[in-house]
């Protein structure tokens, strides 16, 4: 089983942050993120879906929604503060209200 392959199973059973899966893996975080982007694909090929809870400030709460998900910001934008939560992955099916227009 390759270790994308591992990812997914994992993920489907436990959420990850992607230090956990690096430290699991004793890889580096830009080859986990690298994983990921390609097991977002794969899954949706499948129904399933990556699900990525965001980033948040551990001070006062803000919560980083934009588009570079998979890496952990350094500082919070409201506060300043580096006491930020890890972004945490995992897999489900597909949400059935999304993709009302695929076929
Ligand atoms: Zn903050």
């Amino acid at each position: 089983m390759t270790r994308r392959q591992q990812i997914i199973q994992i993920l489907r059973q436990t959420p990850q942050t992607v230090k956990q899966l690096a430290d699991y893996f004793e890889v580096t975080r830009g080859e986990i993120e690298t994983d990921l982007v390609h097991i977002e694909k794969s899954v949706r090929a499948e129904n399933q879906k990556l699900v990525i809870q965001p980033a948040s400030c551990r001070e006062c709460s803000f919560v980083f929604r934009e588009r570079s998900r998979l890496r952990k910001p350094s500082k919070c934008p409201r506060c300043k503060s580096e006491a930020i939560t890890e972004p945490v992955f995992s897999i489900s099916s597909q949400n059935p209200q999304q993709g009302n227009s695929q076929r």
